[in-house]
């Protein structure tokens, strides 16, 4: 598969249908997985910064992770966090975001859990699904004075 960054915020403020072919995803998220290990700077991608509208996400901070339709059904301790995206290259803006979410997508048959001992990765999560949604990290911004700056970290997505 060959892949492109969208950097087109008209587009990548559509939201994404979901994925109905389990295994046509699983393939989507493994080239995306791919990619991101070839062409990449970041640890996160979600389908539709490579132009293709499917609810389909890539982690790989640690073991790479392949969320379908993935959703957040839990949340809890809101950090500060700072970010960036591959589809806004050298841009970084402050978020607001959770340390613990708990997660269901189609290809997993129990919750996923995502904690502040990996805060990378759980940060990670949030910033790809909203991507799905249509969100951009810009959205989730914050006064950096009404953030707890001893939480910063930062991460690429
Ligand atoms: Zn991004």
């Amino acid at each position: 598969m060959k892949f492109k960054i969208i950097k087109d915020e008209d587009l990548l403020r559509k939201k994404c249908t979901s994925a109905v072919d389990l295994e046509a995803a699983i393939s989507l998220g493994e080239g995306m997985l791919a990619y991101l290990d070839e062409h990449a700077s970041g640890v996160g991608l979600a389908a539709n910064q490579v132009g293709v509208d499917h609810r389909v996400c890539v982690i790989k901070v640690g073991d790479p992770i392949i969320l379908v339709n993935p959703r957040i059904v839990n949340q809890f301790k809101k950090i500060s966090f700072q970010e960036g995206c591959l589809s806004f290259p050298g841009d970084t803006v402050v978020t607001e975001r959770y340390a613990n979410i708990q997660v269901i997508a189609d290809n997993y048959s129990e919750p996923l859990y995502f904690s502040e001992e990996n805060i990378l990765e759980t940060v990670c999560v949030q910033h790809e699904i909203d991507h799905l949604d249509g969100i951009l990290m810009h959205d989730r911004k914050i006064d950096l004075d009404k953030g707890d700056k001893s939480s910063y970290d930062n991460g690429i997505f």
